[in-house]
């Protein structure tokens, strides 16, 4: 079975059982499967409702739950979930981005490297942890550093699997820098692979997605000799 799970198509008699999913980490979309009304219920009761049933899962696997270091854990994850680690599902919180003319005039790729994110696999929902290196050649506008940082982080912050992570990321800069000379690459840890399952803990996967003039072989080159510097 192919492993990258945004190129696979399944046909449609073909249906796979929900091991076989997770271990595989076929992915369905480039785009987050969310529900139309992911939103319709506010942050302050999407806690409430996550405490609640996080409890419930606690309870069944047996633990006390009047004991002092548990009883606050079910609130605190679910807070953690949706203010924190899952924040990125939100698009309301996804940063605002303003651009520069580029009045120095500076035309080659600039890349920001080294980029750390934490992600969670949204098939086991255990972190995914790495590095991401992002380039662009301007189109006549520039973008403040950090705010690459944050691009990578917003979509970091969601179930992930990180095919769709790396063009969600792609796409994203696409749009707010207004060229397709963007690249991303994208090497990490992933904990589902390291700490249970198979428990490999030295492989990494590494995911990347070039587009306009980073599909030429001298700039990809460049780029893969940038963020190979240390
Ligand atoms: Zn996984």
């Amino acid at each position: 079975m192919k492993r990258n799970g945004i190129m696979l198509n399944i046909p449609p008699n073909e249906t796979l059982d929900d091991d076989t999913i997770g271990e595989e980490h076929i992915g369905t979309s480039s785009e987050t499967p969310l529900r139309a009304d992911a939103f319709e219920i506010g942050d302050s009761m999407k806690i409430k409702l996550i405490e609640n049933h996080f409890r419930e899962i606690m309870h069944i696997l047996g633990l006390d739950l009047t004991d002092d270091s548990l009883k606050g854990t079910p609130h605190r994850v679910a807070k953690m979930y949706v203010n924190e680690i899952f924040s990125g599902l939100n698009t309301e919180k996804k940063p605002t981005i303003r651009l520069f003319e580029n009045k120095y005039k500076y035309q080659q790729m600039l890349v920001e490297k080294d980029i750390t994110f934490y992600s969670n696999c949204e098939h086991h929902f255990v972190p995914i942890i790495g590095k991401a290196h992002v380039a662009y050649i301007s189109n006549g506008k520039v973008i403040g550093l950090s705010k690459l940082n944050r691009i990578v982080q917003y979509f970091a912050k969601r179930p992930q699997v990180q095919e769709r992570l790396t063009m969600q990321i792609a796409e994203e800069l696409k749009k707010v820098l207004q060229t397709a000379d963007v690249a991303v690459l994208m090497d990490a840890t992933h904990l589902c692979v390291s700490s249970r399952g198979v428990q490999d803990v030295n492989s990494r996967t590494v995911t990347a997605e070039y587009s306009g003039k980073f599909m030429e072989e001298n700039t990809k080159n460049e780029f893969l000799k940038y963020i190979s510097l240390s």
